[in-house]
């Protein structure tokens, strides 16, 4: 799959909401934004925008632009990546 990454103008924050599935799709996807902004019903019924509102770290509200899709081999090593570097570790049998 191919998640679509934004950059926030204001913070920088570089953020994905949205994957497609296929190189297709991406590159349909890319065409569309570039020329028109938005794919509108090209990947059924959500369509992707080009620009996007982020709510920064701080509360701000930046505008953030598209910039392109990064291929992503497996949810599960999205979830692996996020994963907080000190895990929390439980002990249920210690008072
Ligand atoms: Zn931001």
């Amino acid at each position: 799959m191919y998640k679509m990454y934004y950059r926030c103008n204001l913070c920088q924050e570089l953020y994905s909401d949205s994957v497609v599935k296929s190189p297709a799709d991406a590159i349909n996807a890319i065409a569309l934004l570039a020329s028109f902004g938005s794919t509108k019903s090209l990947l059924g019924e959500r369509s992707l925008e080009m620009k996007g509102i982020h709510r920064c770290s701080d509360g701000s509200f930046g505008l953030s632009e598209f910039i392109g899709f990064r291929y992503a081999a497996d949810p599960v090593e999205d979830v692996e990546q996020n994963r907080p570097e000190t895990e929390e570790r439980v002990q249920p049998n210690e008072v």
